[in-house]
């Protein structure tokens, strides 16, 4: 938890105690949540928190690079602990929805190949992997 506090004081973000207990929420599980997930956890502690105050604090952790998100065919956007900072993807399981760095971008490539076959310039990129973690591909 100690690496989150630090990158928050880096940021001037005070370590508030919904921050914090969100931190724990997440850091309890390798897969991800919803903010409504996250929402209804936190209001076992602070029963009057609201449901826009879960989606602000998610944006800042994302802002500064404590959480990443994903997105699901639903189009809602799932929330997960992710401090690397280079570019990289994730690996997601379709089974127990574990989610796993994968600790490589080849948007320099792609970029290049746009320029050659189109002349464009690519300016972001999305991709998210899905499959079965090793856990569930051996049981
Ligand atoms: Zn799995
Ligand atoms: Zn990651
Ligand atoms: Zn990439």
């Amino acid at each position: 938890m100690n690496k989150y506090y630090e990158m928050l004081k880096q940021q001037n973000l005070k370590k508030t105690p919904k921050r914090v207990e969100i931190l724990r929420i997440m850091k309890q599980s390798t897969s991800y949540f919803s903010p409504l997930e996250i929402w209804d956890l936190l209001k076992e502690k602070f029963q009057k928190v609201g449901l826009p105050t879960v989606y602000r604090i998610l944006q800042q952790f994302q802002e500064i690079g404590i959480v990443s998100s994903i997105q699901k065919d639903n189009n809602q956007l799932y929330y997960f602990l992710c401090s690397i900072r280079q570019d990289h993807h994730h690996f997601i399981c379709r089974k127990c929805h574990k989610v796993s760095c994968v600790q490589y971008c080849d948007f320099d490539n792609i970029k290049q190949l746009v320029e050659d076959q189109l002349g464009s310039k690519a300016e972001t990129h999305f991709l998210q992997i899905e499959g079965l973690c090793k856990e569930c591909r051996e049981s």
